[in-house]
């Protein structure tokens, strides 16, 4: 079994199909590095310089520090880097400036605690031999002797505190410390959302650590069962355009291949004019369909008016035919439970009961029933594609056809 790490998780988490690429098939991104992780990259690089240089008693300037992140962006910056947002590559530089600053104004002259590590990697065994490593971005103790956990994030988002609570990552990592450290009793877990200037504190109990860790056995296993079957279906979000798959997964390579062409290639690429035409065709079927309704209700209006059953066209007869009916769908569940009550009580329950397909075919598939029996019904069915087209709208027209 591999050493799971929390990123791998949730890769898994976020898209299946995504994990497969990265840790299944390992796959070469061929898109660039995205500029948020390279920024975070810088961050994480400076702040790393920052600690190493107080443990050797030396306490750098702001200007020093910004100097360093400077020159490691204009060292590691390469063409290929995505800008994927509105944003221009400036506007990045002065975000990770921005996160140093608040970070060194706020901990300035930074002997709040004692570093004991950066970047620090840490194992976790959960249980039978499954294993978990994850990388600290630094470990401090306090005066008190009690531990913490620095995490540093460079994102445009700031959770609430609810939700830092139940965060994996750190917790997992508070885990790691305990195993590494002996003479470890608390922990803190901090996070530090250096673009809003805020630190973020959590910490967790020994049962909410034995909780978790079941929790992740049991995903950890999930993605062990799904790489039996080799099933990692494609989840799309709205994280695939950070995603480094986009150019190889069915389900973005098509817009990955036509996003950059020029107006008049795009719209004539066989796949765009394709949606194009099933849009158009779809629009048109709707507006007949409500034409229709309207008809409808017209010539039932006429029909009452008249007393008439049938009206006579040109080239057709159209007949009116109508009559009250018991109907028995949209029941309540005790309704259904004492309908099926009823007609057991009359020996005719399977005269009038049929076979839940849906419910069937879902059951077959979640494994939910006796292999024998579902090994006897497979061979009883008849394997058939089942193909949908989901049409839906894009956020912003392209090709002004809207
Ligand atoms: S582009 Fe989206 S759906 Fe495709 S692999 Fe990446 S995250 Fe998954």
């Amino acid at each position: 079994m591999p050493v799971y790490s929390h990123s791998r998780l949730s890769t898994f988490e976020q898209c299946p199909l995504k994990y497969k690429y990265e840790y299944v098939d390992r796959l070469d991104s061929q898109l660039g590095e995205t500029v948020e992780a390279f920024m975070g990259t810088r961050v994480h690089e400076t702040l790393e310089k920052l600690y190493k240089d107080v443990k050797h008693t030396k306490s750098p300037t702001l200007e020093e520090l910004l100097a360093f992140y400077s020159e490691q962006w204009e060292k590691n910056w390469v063409p290929s880097i995505r800008i994927i947002k509105e944003y221009e590559d400036f506007h990045y530089r002065a975000l990770g400036e921005k996160c140093i600053t608040n970070y060194y104004k706020r901990y300035h002259p930074f002997d709040q605690d004692k570093t004991i590590e950066t970047e620090a990697r840490v194992e976790i065994d959960l249980s039978d031999g499954i294993k978990l490593q994850g990388f600290i971005d630094r470990i401090a103790e306090r005066e008190d002797g009690n531990y913490e956990i620095h995490d540093y994030k460079t994102g445009g988002w700031l959770p609430e505190q609810e939700k830092l609570d139940k965060d994996r990552q750190l917790a997992l990592y508070e885990v790691g410390v305990r195993r590494k450290y002996a003479d470890v009793e608390k922990v803190g877990l901090v996070w530090h959302y250096l673009a809003f200037d805020k630190t973020v504190r959590s910490e967790r109990t020994g049962e909410q650590l034995g909780e978790l860790k079941k929790k992740t056995v049991i995903l950890i296993n999930e993605i062990e069962e799904a790489g039996k079957k080799n099933d990692f279906p494609a989840r799309p979000s709205a994280l695939c355009d950070w995603c480094d798959y986009r150019n190889v997964c069915p389900a973005k390579k098509h817009e990955y291949r036509v996003e950059g062409l020029p107006l008049n290639e795009f719209l004539n690429e066989p796949g765009v004019s394709l949606v194009n035409k099933y849009a158009e065709l779809d629009e048109a079927k709707k507006k007949i369909e409500d034409s229709m309704e309207k008809l409808r209700e017209a010539i039932l209006a006429h029909a009452e008016r008249e007393g008439e059953t049938a009206l006579i066209g040109s080239d057709h007869r159209l007949k009116i035919w109508s009559a009250e009916k018991l109907k028995f769908s949209g029941m309540s569940d005790d309704e259904r439970a004492r309908l099926d009550a009823l007609l057991k009580a009359s020996g005719r329950f399977s005269d009038y009961a049929r076979v839940d397909w849906y419910a069937l075919e879902k059951a077959l598939e979640n494994g939910e029933l006796d292999s024998v029996i579902a090994g006897e019904l497979r061979r009883l069915a008849k394997p058939e594609r089942v193909t949908r087209l989901y049409l839906s709208r894009l956020a912003e027209s392209v090709g002004g056809l809207k």
